[in-house]
């Protein structure tokens, strides 16, 4: 049934993805119709089409891995690694280090391929092969070290409260719901610099427009800079970061080199809408509540050793159960995304609004035309696919309601 689960999810996101597909080569919306040149999106077409068709492949690829992982190797990892310690917190961690660790190595040329191939040919790529490599050892260090801690203190958690299913979901929860609101407050500005370079936004007619706007809206900002994205997309963005009412503003360079200053501006002013709203702490909280989920999730998969030796595993097992509720969660997530996602779509119409309201409505239209040309949005996706993945609502729905 688990594996006939896991098939159910992978055929029924392979059929969204079609619609969507298909709903893309219908005829533009009259709105967005100047965002594009006909060549230019007809290039996006094929572009969209042909990393559709690689994530699907990769998708199918990871299923029969892990397929063939639950029809014996998991069992036999989990008894090999029992012969090596007897300490259950070290079984975990090597049976899910191993399991991750394939996983990673497996994912690379895919990644590989992905920006060096295909993003590449369509002009999307702006990585170096160092870079690429540097990311990867780097994103690596901080998944061993990381999610060996909370793994470890989870089921260290797990070890104490094992007799009591709520005890251990609810301080499960507690804990790592801590953890989420230090990583949203301090640790992101910190791990954002560990992959890309920061300096101020020079003197000019642009960094005095930021701090009027920052001020009319009463905010005061501690630094205004500009980060390096160039160096991995040609994609645009900025964001605020920091709490209470000091923030410190990041700016593409992308963004700066491609959208005029008002643009700039109505973009900012959007993310201080966001601000305003709060909408970052109540993403935080949606996200903790997520978590409390998933604690409960897991709690209950421990709570059947006839799952474990359905799989061949003798006994429960903690590495194991993390796998299986992963398995076991997929479908509720696509249910999940639902709620979750309109409620992130809402938040954007309104930053969206705030922009308009701060700046101009002309300017807010043009710089989301600017960000849909630069990044190369889909200008037509099918509203199942929308419901279920987009945070951010299509483009000509963003502009209409500007309108
Ligand atoms: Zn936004």
């Amino acid at each position: 049934m688990i594996m006939a689960l896991l098939l159910a999810v992978y055929t029924f996101r392979s059929y969204v993805t079609l619609l969507n597909y298909r709903a893309s080569q219908s005829p533009l919306p009259e709105r967005v119709r100047d965002i594009n040149d006909r060549e230019r999106y007809r290039k996006w077409l094929r572009y969209s089409n042909e990393l559709n068709r690689f994530n699907l492949t990769e998708q199918a690829f990871n299923l029969i891995v892990l397929l063939m992982f639950l029809s014996g190797p998991f069992a036999w990892l989990a008894r090999v690694i029992a012969g090596w310690t007897n300490n259950p917190i070290l079984q975990t961690l090597l049976f899910l280090g191993v399991y991750q660790g394939v996983m990673f190595l497996l994912e690379i040329p895919f990644d590989y391929y992905r920006t060096f191939s295909i993003e590449e040919r369509y002009g999307f790529n702006r990585t170096t092969f160092a870079t690429f490599g540097r990311d990867l050892v780097l994103s690596l260090v901080l998944m061993v070290s990381l999610g060996g801690i909370i793994l470890a203190g989870v089921n260290g958690l797990y070890l104490r409260y094992a007799d009591n299913l709520w005890t251990f979901i609810l301080t499960t929860w507690a804990v790592l719901g801590v953890i989420m609101l230090g990583f949203f407050a301090f640790l992101n500005r910190w791990f954002i610099r560990l992959f890309n370079k920061f300096t101020p936004l020079p003197p000019g007619t642009l960094r005095t427009r930021i701090e009027e706007l920052a001020t009319a809206v009463g905010f005061s900002l501690k630094s205004i800079s500009v980060m390096d994205a160039s160096r991995r997309s040609t994609k645009l963005n900025a964001f605020f970061s920091g709490i209470g009412r000091t923030k410190e503003v990041v700016l593409f360079n992308t963004l700066v080199e491609k959208a005029s200053e008002d643009e700039i501006l109505a973009v900012l002013a959007h993310e201080l809408g966001h601000e305003r709203y709060k909408d970052t702490f109540r993403l935080a909280l949606m996200q903790i509540g997520m978590v409390g989920l998933y604690a409960a999730g897991v709690g209950l998969v421990l709570q059947n050793p006839s799952l474990f030796h359905a799989f061949g595993l003798p006994d429960v097992h903690f590495g194991f159960a993390i796998v299986l509720f992963s398995i076991l969660f997929q479908p509720l997530q696509l249910v999940l995304n639902v709620p979750f996602m309109a409620a992130m779509r809402r938040a954007e119409y309104r930053a969206d609004r705030f922009a308009a309201d701060k700046t101009d409505n002309g300017w807010m239209i043009s710089a989301l035309k600017v960000l849909a040309r630069e990044n190369l949005s889909n200008l037509n996706p099918h509203p199942l696919f929308v419901r279920l993945y987009y945070t951010h609502p299509p483009i000509n729905d963003r502009i209409a309601a500007l309108e």
